[in-house]
């Protein structure tokens, strides 16, 4: 997680990631932002005011590669669950497993698990405030870090999701789509956007996130809706079109969705199983062998000594 300076930016001044890059005034963005945000975002329960940090840190963890509408429901019978991290870390990561469901990629679980036994044992059950701490917790890179501690402790960092990676690189940069993989450059102009106070520039990003969620989406932004339509270079460039992408690999087949198949069979299980019991779940006995390999090196499935497999923290039968 990158610290931004402590003193209040010269919001008047030119943004610019490289000396061809469109300007822009940093401040004319923000007022019809927050004007828009107060009218249409969605009341999101970890966005409300009394949201705690750890109701917080779960959805950020939960929504890093799982839609809003999906994450709703898990998200509170998680809380309703756990409420705290100490509540979590008194149960087993296979409670954690099972609970997670089909949420996909379910190492986010085990991970979560493991940061709350963290958290209850380093920090006495609370959410660590700055960013650095955050990010020493399993599973929580710098995005995550700067979300919570600016989310739910009102710091002062740039908040870059895919959300808003899009909305920068479109209203600044007029490129339809940002590079594949961020850049410093990003993280700057992300920062140079950010308001001097700390509850401010979480309400900017969260405004930016908001924005790219509901107008300016993916494949066909609704800029007859945006706020900042004037403003948006993509648009004073006439709509250039985006550049051609590889398209993605299928998951039918693949080892994400035989993965799953596996872990399917261990979440619906009391406990351990015979590793026979998983021939069924997947045809192909080398690519099942190699991802419940995988499973295993990942802190996913246990092997048990009478030959079983579970997920881990699972109860063996005497
Ligand atoms: S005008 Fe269109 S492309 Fe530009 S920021 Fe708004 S929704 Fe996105």
């Amino acid at each position: 997680m990158t610290r931004v300076g402590r003193c209040r930016p010269d919001v008047t001044r030119s943004v610019s990631m490289t000396t061809a890059d469109p300007v822009a005034p940093v401040h004319a963005y923000e007022a019809p932002l927050a004007l828009w945000y107060a009218g249409h975002a969605r009341d999101l329960p970890w966005r409300r005011p009394d949201a705690s940090p750890w109701s917080i840190l779960v959805s950020e963890i939960m929504l890093q590669q799982t839609p809003v509408s999906r994450v709703l429901p898990a998200h509170a019978a998680w809380l309703a669950r756990w409420p705290d991290p100490p509540a979590l870390a008194a149960a087993s990561p296979a409670e954690a497993v099972r609970q997670w469901d089909r949420l996909g990629y379910p190492r986010r679980a085990v991970r979560l698990h493991a940061s709350a036994q963290l958290i209850t044992s380093r920090h006495g059950g609370r959410i660590p405030e700055s960013a650095g701490e955050l990010r020493a917790l399993p599973g929580v890179g710098g995005y995550t870090a700067a979300a919570v501690a600016s989310f739910a402790f009102g710091q002062r960092h740039a908040v870059l999701d895919t959300n808003v990676r899009r909305v920068l690189a479109r209203l600044v940069r007029g490129d339809f789509l940002p590079a594949a993989a961020q850049s410093a450059a990003e993280l700057r102009l992300a920062e140079s956007l950010l308001p001097g106070d700390g509850m401010q520039a979480a309400k900017w990003s969260v405004g930016v996130m908001e924005l790219g969620a509901l107008v300016c989406t993916a494949a066909r932004p609704r800029c007859a809706d945006c706020p900042l339509a004037g403003q948006c270079a993509w648009l004073a460039k006439g709509r250039p079109a985006p550049p051609q992408r590889r398209p993605t690999a299928s998951y039918e087949g693949s080892d994400r969705q035989c993965r799953g198949s596996l872990l399917a069979v261990l979440r619906l299980a009391s406990g351990p199983v015979p590793a026979q019991e998983l021939n069924a779940a997947w045809h192909d006995s080398g690519q099942r062998d190699r991802c419940l390999a995988a499973l295993i090196a990942d802190g996913l499935v246990s092997r048990y000594p009478n030959g079983s497999v579970g997920l881990p923290g699972d109860c063996v039968p005497d």
